[in-house]
């Protein structure tokens, strides 16, 4: 059987694992590789591959459901993994869709053989897949990571959360590729349709567009200043939608770091653009499904 893998969000859970500490569990779960997640576990599956899905809300793991309320709302109080392994006919797992991405980005992209980075995802909801001492990192619940909606002094919008000011808010994709339209009104090239937007990666050429997306990285490297400060990483993986915007989105970042992080922090960490792009997700689930097929 090959593994079989579906895009996956901000839930959590893994198959096919036992969840020990000791250096025998670790080795088996691989680099990153996750602990067992009751909400993942199938029992007598542990030797098949197991599709893994990801989507943009947040599956709390203990109760296997959908629960955050602003996203997906449909979803709600589903199981996903219940549900897509009924459709599919096969075991599915359910994993956070920044997980994943930093799962794919250690397996095939810009954090290969790095154990300590973050891999940000930013599209229109932004959060964090936490990759701490070769380790994913999960939360107490499963959510651990979501930067989104860390408030910005003097920032005001209201967020789909409910509060006002949240950084998604101001450097979300929809809200970036807002400001690209308005500076950028007589550029957009007399072809595109209105369903196909210019991808940032082309927009940035220009340079009222680069300077957009460099501010937007000055905001988020605002949030992730603190982060470095707490977490001291290696690295900084910027991937989602935004994260296609390359280096002058990773130069804002760079700025802001530099500025608040603490100098020895900021100093050890790189930051680079996802080199696998919006596939960092989908590759870190197929990973995890080798990986998995393999161990049990
Ligand atoms: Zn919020």
């Amino acid at each position: 059987m090959k593994p079989h893998a579906a895009r996956a969000g901000r839930g959590s859970g893994s198959a096919g694992q036992t969840d020990g500490r000791d250096g025998r569990d670790r080795a088996r779960r691989g680099p990153l590789g996750c602990p067992a997640r009751e909400g993942g576990q199938r029992e007598g599956h542990g030797h098949h591959p197991h599709p893994r899905h990801s989507a943009p809300a947040r599956a709390a793991p203990a109760a296997r459901s959908v629960r955050a309320p602003a996203i997906l709302r449909e979803w709600i109080g589903l199981n996903p993994a219940e549900e897509l392994s009924r459709r599919f006919g096969q075991p599915v797992a359910v994993a956070n869709d920044p997980d994943m991405g930093g799962r794919g980005e250690h397996a095939f992209g810009a954090a290969r053989s790095i154990d300590d980075f973050l891999y940000i995802k930013a599209s229109h909801g932004i959060g964090a897949g936490l990759a701490l001492a070769g380790r994913t990192y999960h939360g107490s619940s499963g959510i651990a990571g979501a930067i989104g909606h860390t408030r910005l002094e003097g920032a005001t919008n209201l967020c789909r959360c409910g509060n006002p000011g949240c950084l998604e808010t101001v450097v979300s994709i929809t809200e970036v590729r807002r400001q690209l339209a308005h500076v950028l009104p007589a550029e957009r090239p007399a072809d595109q349709t209105p369903g196909d937007p210019p991808s940032l990666a082309d927009l940035v050429t220009r340079p009222a567009a680069a300077r957009v997306i460099t501010d937007a990285g000055r905001t988020l490297g605002l949030v992730l200043a603190d982060l470095v400060n707490c977490l001291n990483p290696a690295a900084i993986i910027l991937g989602g939608e935004l994260g296609a915007a390359g280096e002058p989105l990773a130069e804002g970042v760079r700025e802001s770091i530099n500025r608040y992080a603490q100098p020895a922090s900021a100093k050890a960490v790189t930051i680079t653009a996802s080199t696998l792009q919006q596939r960092s997700s989908l590759l870190g689930a197929v990973a995890t499904a080798i990986e998995q097929s393999t161990v049990g």
